[in-house]
Formats: structure tokens, C-alpha cells, sequence
């Protein structure tokens, strides 16, 4: 094969609890993390020279050996021992450190096309660990459906998808460094713990009102704190009619959740002229239609 495209979704957290600080100084965390229809496009074109090359139509992204997907080839190519290239293509949909994994699902899109590319046959189990090399995200983002996320992200128990529904996404102009809010954190003041249970119980039983009450993030206050705006955000998107409203990740990206795609619209028009980002998308829950040739 000389030329495919993957699609790289993005994540939200419909629950994040930390639950002690490790004596690694990361966080040992819980997470139910799933995928919505918000996606990267990722285009590999194979290279008969030993060589990763990369561009992306974003102004604001690290152009090569910074970049993510950048890193994931050339672990790939490394830990495989393959002796030809490629190159890299990214096409950004995906707002940037914006608490929805894009870098990493960037990185994890490139692992899943470049099995396909160079014909490696890895299961996604095997790419999943690679992918923990390069980021705590990226084996979630190998994946791409639904789970219980542990450890510092990296051990996944698959969940059942959620109910089918509506996420407005809403993000402040500026981005939020993961690194800042969890240096922020004091886990033994964390007020109220997400009910992860719950969460779990209600994906189980397929039910939106339950997986609606249930939205819990810790880091939220944290990053409240820090940008005022994810508050307003958050009070704008309950007075519109969102049936739920969470900031996912570190943020500061907040997302409603809204069953119809009626609702989804009118958030949306509301939120115009408070928030430059917005966007209405399916929830996906579970990994589909993820290749584009
Ligand atoms: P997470 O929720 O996993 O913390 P995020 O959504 O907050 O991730 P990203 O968009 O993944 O944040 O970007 C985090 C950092 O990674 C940015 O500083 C960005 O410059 C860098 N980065 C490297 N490669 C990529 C990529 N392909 N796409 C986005 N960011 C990238």
C-alpha cells in the first residue's frame, strides 16, 4: 500500500477523579473516557527512503520531531526495525491543549495506519503499548471507543458505549498546559469525588439521565480557578438547556451533553458571539469508520 488516511478522534472525560499523588509525582488517576465524532485526519504516504517527514495545516503545531504523530512513527520504526519511511500529513480539526487528547490521538492514528502501511499485522493490544511510550493518552487513543481509564491513563478496562447523543464543545481562546493544573492539585482538599461507579453502572445500563447526573471531573474547580472564562462557559451552557455540561481533561474545553440534534443547534446559536469555539458533533462512543481510504 502507498497511501491511506486514518481518522484521529477526540476524547472527553465523562469522569476524572485523582486519587493519590505517587511517589513518581504523577497522579494515580481514574477515568471514564470515551470518543466523540470530532476528528484529525491523519494522511501517511508511504517513502521508499529511510525517512518521517511531516507537515499539518496548523499554524500552531510542532512541524516535526516534536510532534506527536512524528514521535510515533519513528518508535514504530524503531522498536519494528523498518528500514523505509513515510510522510506524515495532518490535517487539524481538533483545537489544541484543549483537554480533548488530539496530540495524542494524532500519535495514536499514526500507529493504527502505519500497522496498515507497512503491513506489520501488530494487534491494537501491541500498538497500545507502544503508544504508552509516547504519551498516557495515546493507548485510549489506539483504541478509540469507550473505557475505564487507571494508572496515569495507560490501563484500560473497555466500557460499553455510551447512549446515543449530542456533544456541544465549547473552548476558551486560550489553551491550558496538563502540567500546570495537576501542579495545582491538592488531592487531600478535592471537595467531591466523581461517583466512577455509577458512571460505570449507568454506561452499563445504557441510560443518559444517569450518565448525564454522574459527569464529574476533579480538575474542573482547579482549572475554574485559574481561567474564570470555563466557569461562565459552563453557567452559559446550563442556562441554554444543556441537559449536562463538564470541562473534559485538564480543560479548558467544556462540553453539554443534549439529545437531540435540534437542542445541539440551538446551543450552538446561543453560544455564538459568548465563544469563538463551538461545535456540535455525535457522541461515538466506539471505534468506527476510523479509516478514510
Ligand atoms: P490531553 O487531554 O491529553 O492533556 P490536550 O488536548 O490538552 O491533551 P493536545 O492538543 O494533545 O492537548 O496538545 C498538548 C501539547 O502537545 C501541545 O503543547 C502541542 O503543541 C503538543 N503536540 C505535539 N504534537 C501534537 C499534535 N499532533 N496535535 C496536537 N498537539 C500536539
Amino acid at each position: 500500500m502507498l497511501y491511506l488516511s486514518e481518522k484521529a478522534p477526540a476524547k472527553i472525560n465523562l469522569t476524572l477523579d485523582a486519587k493519590f499523588k505517587r511517589t513518581d509525582g504523577y497522579h494515580e488517576l481514574e477515568m471514564v473516557m470515551t470518543t466523540i465524532d470530532l476528528y484529525d485526519r491523519i494522511d501517511l504516504m508511504f517513502r521508499s527512503e529511510n525517512k518521517v517527514s511531516l507537515m499539518s495545516d496548523s499554524g500552531i503545531l510542532p512541524q516535526a520531531e516534536k510532534n506527536l504523530a512524528y514521535k510515533a512513527a519513528m518508535l514504530l520504526k524503531q522498536k519494528m526495525n523498518i528500514k523505509y519511511g513515510v510522510h506524515i500529513q495532518i490535517q487539524k480539526n481538533i483545537p489544541v491543549a484543549a483537554g480533548l487528547a488530539g496530540g495524542s490521538s494524532d500519535a495514536a492514528a499514526t500507529l493504527r495506519g502505519l500497522n496498515r502501511l507497512w503491513d506489520l499485522r501488530l494487534t491494537d493490544q501491541a500498538l497500545a503499548e507502544i503508544g504508552a511510550e509516547i504519551g498516557s493518552d495515546v493507548p485510549f487513543c489506539v483504541h478509540a471507543d469507550t473505557a475505564l481509564a487507571k494508572g496515569r491513563g495507560e490501563k484500560l478496562i473497555s466500557l460499553p458505549a455510551p447512549p446515543p447523543c449530542w456533544v456541544v464543545l465549547a473552548k476558551p481562546t486560550h489553551g491550558v498546559s496538563t502540567a500546570e493544573i495537576f501542579d495545582h492539585l491538592k488531592v487531600e482538599q478535592i471537595a467531591s469525588h466523581p461517583a466512577t461507579d455509577e458512571m460505570i453502572y449507568a454506561l452499563q445500563s445504557y441510560d443518559y439521565d444517569k450518565m448525564c447526573k454522574y459527569l464529574g471531573n476533579v480538575l474542573e474547580p482547579v482549572t475554574m480557578e485559574i481561567y474564570p472564562e470555563v466557569k461562565r462557559i459552563k453557567d452559559k451552557m446550563k442556562q441554554f438547556g444543556a441537559d449536562s455540561v463538564l470541562m473534559s481533561g485538564s480543560g479548558p474545553t467544556v462540553f453539554a451533553l443534549v439529545q437531540y440534534e435540534n437542542q445541539a443547534k440551538r446551543l450552538v446559536n446561543s453560544l455564538r458571539g459568548f465563544c469563538n469555539h463551538v461545535y456540535a458533533v455525535r457522541m461515538l462512543g466506539k471505534r468506527r469508520d476510523q479509516v478514510l481510504d
